[in-house]
């Protein structure tokens, strides 16, 4: 049977361009692993990867409409303010004839079938949680002209309104799984699945509902990760990236089974970076990792707070962050930190906290970080825990794409008023950091002292700021406080 899957294009925000949150990094490999289980199911399968051949939606729907697929299956990204292009696209694809049946998979879509299902005709199913079998057994179904009703983690449309007539319980065995199909497109770096899932269960995090409570945290031996990591190499690819939300996984087993790993690909000559919870790593593993090619790590600290790591779930301490940076640096990598500034409930001592703690590991001297660790705020998705929680407790109001996101009221104003002011900084001066006319580009030589003139801008602001919330009774009115910075800002160029 004829089947396309879909990464469809990704349009990039105005707004929200330096926030990598729409999505857990390992949905880039999502359709690859729908389009293999297809395949090895015996069906003609055309993997579409609009972010690797550049195609708008409308180069996209006319080549759909040309291979007029029995069902189109697509990995749906929630793409902020733009996310509504992804629907309209289904319409006009109605419109021009399409009469395949759509199906939508992936994080956004599991989080928020019910509001898709509801709001947009044009899409028949959506494989709720892990998809690759649901997928396949909807493409039997329409093979054979079953009905849809009775799949496993598949949400459909009946008499009774919406329903999932069972959940899809994860795959005990990664190793299960086809490896990817990969777009031709001459990539240079390799993103991989080493496991799936995470063991910790932030309240803001899509990964823990999307795997529907089954196992936590599922690793795949490091035998078949080499076997997919030697048919890459004889590719040509030397750089991959482990998309994995958590590579090292819990106790002694993760970490004898990372220990394996890397004396498996060491031999490998390649390099790699990943990303990790603090707690994970220590001397033995940094070690083993560094001996095989490890180059570059993005750690999951969070916060600076240690009464905010609570409240956000996260399972970690500030003595865990700040001795697996030391680690890092000990072993000459420069760890990228994974960080929330505001967070609805923060007070303005959180807020002093996460200035002490950032200033104490180092971490704001370089302009690109700093304007990043500052200008990061809780954001809550549907279906998460904390959507839920502050649902309950009165103070959320949907926004986003069809309510997608939640408005959270902040407890303290004055934080709000610092995040209203500090990120619009922030942004404008990621903004001008992007524009290659900028004299900040973060391409220029950075000997030119500009960017650090700015990057210490940013510290004293943030650090004026602060004391300016804890004493003032009235706070200056934001529009004007940006104005002010803004002049401040370009003043620099
Ligand atoms: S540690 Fe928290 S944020 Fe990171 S993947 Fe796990 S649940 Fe998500």
């Amino acid at each position: 049977m004829k089947i396309i899957v879909l990464e469809h294009p990704r349009i990039r925000s105005k707004i929200r361009f330096n926030d990598i949150a729409n999505t857990p990094l390992w949905s880039c490999l999502m359709g690859g692993y729908v389009a293999s289980a297809l395949k090895a199911a015996g069906h003609e399968v055309r993997l579409i990867d609009c972010t690797v051949n550049g195609w708008d939606f409308s180069e996209t729907a006319d080549e759909i409409i040309a291979f007029s697929p029995v069902l189109l299956a697509v990995n749906c990204v929630y793409i902020w303010e733009n996310s509504g292009a992804i629907f309209a696209f289904f319409q006009n694809l109605r419109r021009a004839g399409f009469r395949g049946h759509i199906n939508l998979f992936g994080f956004y879509p599991t989080l928020a079938y019910r509001t898709i299902l509801d709001f947009s005709r044009e899409v028949d199913t959506v494989s709720v949680g892990e998809c690759e079998i649901t997928v396949k057994e909807l493409a039997s179904c329409l093979e054979t002209f079953g009905s849809v009703e009775g799949i496993a983690g598949l949400a459909h449309r009946s008499g009774e309104g919406i329903r999932v007539d069972d959940p899809r319980g994860p795959l005990r065995d990664p190793d299960l799984f086809d490896l990817p199909l990969r777009a031709d497109g001459g990539f240079r770096t390799a993103s991989i699945l080493g496991s799936r899932g995470c063991y910790n269960h932030c309240s803001f995090c899509p990964v823990p509902p999307f795997y529907n409570n089954g196992p936590l945290w599922r690793g795949r031996s490091p035998e078949n990760i080499l076997h997919e990591m030697n048919s890459l190499v004889s590719m040509g690819i030397r750089n991959f990236y482990f998309a994995d939300p958590n590579f090292i996984g819990p106790g002694k087993k993760g970490k004898e089974r990372t220990l394996r790993l890397m004396e498996l690909i060491r031999p490998l000559k390649i390099t790699f970076g990943m990303e990790t919870r603090p707690e994970d790593l220590d001397e033995e593993i940094m070690e083993s990792l560094v001996s095989s090619g490890f180059t570059s790590m993005l750690l999951g600290v969070e916060s600076g707070s240690s009464a905010l790591l609570g409240q956000l779930s996260k399972g970690s301490t500030l003595n865990g962050s700040e001795h697996a940076i030391e680690l890092c640096r000990h072993f000459g990598i420069e760890p990228e930190i994974g960080f929330l500034m505001f967070v609805p409930d923060s007070t303005l001592s959180d807020l002093g906290e996460n200035l002490k703690f950032l200033r104490k590991n180092k971490l704001l001297n370089r302009l690109d970080r700093t304007a990043n660790l500052f200008s990061h705020s809780h954001i809550v998705f549907m279906g998460t825990s904390g959507y839920r929680r502050y649902e309950k407790e009165g103070r959320l109001t949907p926004a986003g794409y069809q309510g997608f996101e939640g408005e959270i009221e902040y407890s303290d104003k004055r934080v709000a008023w610092m995040r209203d002011v500090v990120v619009f900084a922030c942004l404008h001066v990621l903004m001008e950091s992007a524009s290659f006319d900028s004299p900040i580009h973060w391409r220029r030589p950075q000997e030119q002292g500009l960017a650090k003139k700015v990057n210490d801008y940013l510290v004293k602001m943030f650090e004026r700021l602060l004391k300016n919330a804890e004493s003032l009774k009235t706070l200056d009115d934001p529009e004007m406080v940006k104005k002010d910075i803004e002049k401040e800002i370009d003043s620099y160029g």
